[in-house]
């Protein structure tokens, strides 16, 4: 394959991953990757992040916003969709696995898996609209 020869790139791209737990998008990754990497371009960012994706070394999270994130945690958790100021957060409730199982009762067809998300305000966005109110 050909991206082997990026290979201290994707390295670099597992990295900048692993030390964040905001969800990056390609375009936060790229960003920060070209300080390192002047001449990188985000079509480059994007296959790496494919190709870890596929390899199952990061998640590509589809989350409410349109736009792919990606999380360097591949265990099983839900996030969480700011609605006011985007942000991807970690929930830290049991994962519902039997959840497909339930989608499966009376339904002919095979049910194979689920993308679940919870969106709301956030932590600060909800201190903020707190405050406006009593203001
Ligand atoms: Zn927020
Ligand atoms: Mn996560």
């Amino acid at each position: 394959m050909a991206t082997l020869k990026h290979s201290k790139q994707r390295d670099a791209i597992l990295n900048f991953l692993m030390s964040r737990k905001d969800h990056p998008t390609a375009d936060v990754v790229y960003s920060h990757l070209r300080e390192e990497y002047p001449n990188i371009s985000l079509g480059t960012v994007y296959r790496n992040l494919t190709l870890l994706s596929e390899l199952g070394q990061i998640k590509r999270l589809h989350i409410g916003d349109g736009v792919d994130h990606f999380d360097a945690d591949t265990s099983q958790h839900y996030h969480f969709l700011c609605s006011e100021c985007g942000a991807v957060i970690d929930l830290k409730m049991e994962t519902i696995d039997h959840i497909n199982q339930l989608a499966g009762v009376g339904f002919d067809g095979q049910i194979a898996g689920n993308i679940t998300y919870f969106y709301g305000l956030c932590p600060k966005c909800s201190a903020k609209s707190g405050q406006q109110e009593g203001a």
